[in-house]
């Protein structure tokens, strides 16, 4: 039985205010026909959030943001709590995408911080785990993705695991126009699941929404989105413009 599908755009660095409101506003009117199958959600940045929930009022865009700290308050420079999302409406969050991990030290240890802290603030987590090329062919790609998944998850209740969406980015995929094929993102979504069936069982692990990330298009979204295992996508560069959002929505909604 396939999940709910759930399509949601990472902006990451892109799209000031003024931008973030056209593109949510052109999005916005070529969804006008969408059958509401599925749930949609953007991630601007911090500062264009207020902008895009304003465009995207009454619609079923949601808007989200890309990271949020563990702490409730402190000596956390350029951070920002689950309260304060809260406060702003933000009820969705990003935590631990690999760029994170790269670029600004993220590690299993503070993606379960801020999983914990997303949750208890009652904001849904979209908990990103992924192998890089490197551990994929030194044969390491489930060990890897194992510990994200024990450390990652650590604590979680099973009620918690399905009020939360996890995202599969290999990063070899991500932004390079390389997609994994469908039959290798079943095989990891499927590991992936059968690692949450292990840890919850299969009644839990069955509801877990598994998205997968990786130069989605809308010419390839139909394909992916119908393996068994697969309950939606992540997008990066095909969110930033409506018109392939959209069609990569309308493509995805029309497998329901
Ligand atoms: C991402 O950054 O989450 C992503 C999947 O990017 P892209 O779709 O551009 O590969």
């Amino acid at each position: 039985m396939k999940r709910r599908l759930f399509i949601a755009g990472n902006w990451k660095l892109n799209k000031t205010a003024a931008e973030t409101t056209e593109t949510v506003a052109d999005l916005k009117a070529k969804l006008a026909d969408f059958n509401g199958s599925l749930d949609v959600a953007l991630f601007p940045p911090f500062l264009s959030i207020a902008a895009g929930q304003a465009a995207a009022a009454g619609s079923p865009i949601g808007i989200g943001a890309q990271n949020v700290h563990f702490a409730e308050s402190g000596a956390y420079t350029g951070e920002l709590s689950a309260a304060m999302l809260k406060e702003a409406g933000i009820e969705l969050v990003i935590i631990g995408h690999s760029e994170r991990r790269q670029y600004f030290g993220e590690t299993n240890e503070t993606v379960n911080l801020r999983t914990k802290a997303a949750l208890a603030a009652g904001i849904k987590p979209f908990v990103c785990i992924g192998e890089t090329l490197e551990e994929r062919e030194g044969g390491n790609m489930e060990s890897v993705l194992k510990a994200q998944i024990v450390e990652g998850f650590a604590d979680i209740t099973a009620e918690q695991m399905t009020n939360l969406v996890v995202a599969y980015e290999p990063v070899w995929a991500i932004g390079t126009g390389v997609t994994a094929s469908p039959e290798q993102a079943q095989d990891t979504h499927a590991y992936i699941r059968s690692e949450f069936a292990a840890l919850y069982g299969q009644e839990v692990a069955d509801k877990v929404i598994i998205q997968y990330g990786g130069s989605v298009k809308p010419a390839n979204v139909a394909e992916l989105m119908s393996c068994e295992d697969i309950d939606g996508a992540l997008v990066g560069g095909a969110s930033l413009k409506a018109d392939d959002f959209s069609a990569l929505i309308l493509n995805a909604a029309a497998l329901s």
